[in-house]
């Protein structure tokens, strides 16, 4: 350890959630390691990887100062099971897995099984029901009739809440239906009653015929998975605006454009996707996983400019640390270890972004930051693809190469490289805002476990304050009534501009700006279109239809307020 001198600064709340899920615990629950001690544990378990392609001792040593320094000064995280489990004999790496859910009773609960065993290692898992035959269809061994979809996905809910008990982290589910599925209306609203499947996010697959029959006011066809027969037409006008409804109602379902997600597919001929994990971001094949990372964009700032020198190295040490991860990973099947090392799919991302914003003074809801958006998430993806262009010179391509829509052009490491996380325990961490979103609020009381209230300020919007003579504590009170500084008149209008907050920031600005960083996102882009709690329906519809037209591959909304027990909350609500 005595290389490793680097003074870490974790916040009050960094340090407070690494003790309770991350730091290594002994049998009867006692903390037995310091976050120093976990990210030098993280960077030794990665890094002895590059011994596998020949590195000698001394090299191996180089990259772990070099993954060490990448953590500890919070430039980069990789997603949270490896930094609770790299290292230790459970060893289970990736936040993403999708399991297929085949039509028959052993493959249900198969994957009953096998999202059981994710989930106790701290993966989410996505899956799709569309294969499974309708509600009321025959079931040819007893001559009796199938139970469908929503009903199976309640099996899994069950099992996931059971497991949930013994695990680090909550299990997270996706499930996702076509909209072609004859169950789909059912699908739409199976979460209606607000106690059930709350281990579930739900998204409906839309087609690019769906979408054609949406617009020109068409029917379109509900097929059954068994016999590919159309049993039924429905208006897709009706379907679209029940979904919007929904939505509006309590955020969900949200929608996933998968014909455009198969468009980009890096590997068509292994097969279509059909799911993505649980919060969106990450397509996969069956029996897939994924790990991610995340830049913090917040670091990558100097001299009021963003450092792009930092940001290249930060990038390349990224793709290195997560390819390493796909080696050092312990898979929980072998089909899974197969495919993930077959494709080597990574998926480095940002966080920090709206920190970065308010550090250049350019507000969220600006040309100016749409376009600096682009060009940042373009040279992340450019000097991705360089990296791990350069590892496949040391390493080899991926083994799916020649299968995949890069051969001949592209010889890769990875078949895909970017993804954007909501970075929701990562963000707290590194102690930035998370993902891309816009900041929450600029003063606001969390609710913690225990039930007591705090109230956090933003630091920059502090900084920014103090440097004028303009702060005070009764401010920070004042502020957190409403979490915006909007109309408080002591603040003068410069700082209004920077600091705006989510709920300021109109449902079309939101999604431009997820659309600027999906341009240059392999993947896909985790993003919540934070809508007031006035907002109407028409309001959900136009956000979709925009997310469409600007090339998303899916979208979530969450209006204010809509649904129960919000971890953070604002004191008062509009
Ligand atoms: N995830 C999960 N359980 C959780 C949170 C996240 O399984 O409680 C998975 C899920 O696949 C999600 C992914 O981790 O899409 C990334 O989420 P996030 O970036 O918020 O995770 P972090 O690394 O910050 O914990």
């Amino acid at each position: 350890m005595e290389k490793f001198k680097l003074s870490l600064q974790l916040t009050h709340n960094a340090i407070e959630v690494l003790k309770r899920r991350y730091l290594k615990k002994d049998e009867e629950g006692k903390i037995i390691e310091t976050p120093e001690e976990l990210f030098h544990r993280v960077a030794t378990a990665i890094a002895q990887i590059d011994a596998i392609y020949g590195k000698s001792e001394k090299d191996v040593n180089k990259t772990k100062e070099e993954f060490y320094e990448l953590m500890t000064t919070l430039k980069f995280l990789p997603n949270s099971p490896t930094l609770m489990n790299a290292g230790t004999p459970l060893g289970q790496l990736s936040a993403c897995f999708v399991l297929p859910v085949e039509d028959s009773m052993e493959g249900i609960f198969d994957a009953v099984k096998y999202a059981a065993i994710i989930h106790k290692s701290g993966g989410g898992t996505g899956f799709s029901f569309s294969r499974l035959r309708p509600k009321g269809d025959v079931v040819g061994s007893t001559k009796g009739i199938s139970s469908g979809p929503v009903s199976f996905m309640s099996v899994f809910d069950s099992a996931t809440e059971a497991v949930k008990q013994g695990g680090r982290r909550r299990g997270a589910n996706m499930g996702l239906l076509r909209v072609d599925h004859p169950d789909i209306v059912e699908f739409i609203k199976c979460k209606d009653d607000l106690t059930k499947f709350t281990n579930f996010n739900i998204s409906v697959g839309l087609t690019e015929e769906f979408m054609k029959a949406v617009i020109n006011d068409e029917e379109y066809d509900l097929i059954n998975p068994r016999t590919l027969q159309t049993v039924k037409r429905l208006k897709a006008k009706e379907v679209f605006d029940l979904i919007v409804h929904q939505a509006w109602k309590n955020g969900e379902p949200g929608i996933v454009f998968l014909d455009r997600i198969n468009a980009t597919n890096p590997t068509p001929e292994l097969g279509e996707i059909e799911a993505t994990n649980p919060c969106g971001e990450q397509p996969l094949l069956p029996y897939e996983s994924c790990n991610l990372g995340s830049i913090n964009l917040a670091k990558m700032v100097r001299n009021n400019t963003v450092d792009w020198e930092v940001l290249r190295s930060t990038v390349w040490k990224a793709v290195h640390f997560l390819d390493n991860v796909i080696d050092a990973n312990r898979y929980p099947l072998e089909i899974i270890e197969k495919n993930t090392k077959a494709n080597r799919k990574i998926g480095l991302g940002v966080m920090g972004w709206a920190d970065m914003l308010v550090q250049l003074k350019i507000p969220y809801n600006s040309k100016e930051a749409l376009s600096l958006a682009e060009e940042l998430m373009k040279f992340i993806l450019q000097e991705g693809r360089n990296a791990s262009q350069e590892l496949a010179k040391e390493r080899g391509t991926f083994p799916n190469y020649p299968k995949s829509i890069y051969y001949g052009k592209m010889p890769l490491r990875n078949a895909t490289i970017t993804t954007v996380a909501p970075t929701g325990t990562l963000s707290i961490i590194a102690g930035c805002s998370s993902g891309i979103e816009p900041l929450f609020a600029i003063c606001f009381a969390r609710n913690v476990m225990d039930g007591t209230r705090l109230v956090e300020v933003n630091s920059y919007f502090r900084k920014e304050m103090e440097k004028l003579g303009l702060w005070s504590d009764a401010l920070a009170e004042k502020i957190a009534e409403t979490g915006s500084i909007q109309e408080i008149k002591e603040i003068p209008e410069e700082i209004k501009k920077i600091f705006v907050t989510a709920h300021e920031i109109s449902p079309s600005e939101h999604i431009r700006m997820q659309a600027a960083f999906q341009q240059y996102v392999d993947n896909a882009v985790s993003k919540t279109v934070n809508l007031p709690n006035h907002a109407t329906e028409e309001d959900v519809r136009e956000v979709y239809l925009l997310a469409y037209r600007l090339g998303c591959k899916g979208v979530t909304v969450y209006r204010d307020g809509s649904r129960q027990g919000q971890v953070i909350q604002k004191t008062k609500t509009e």
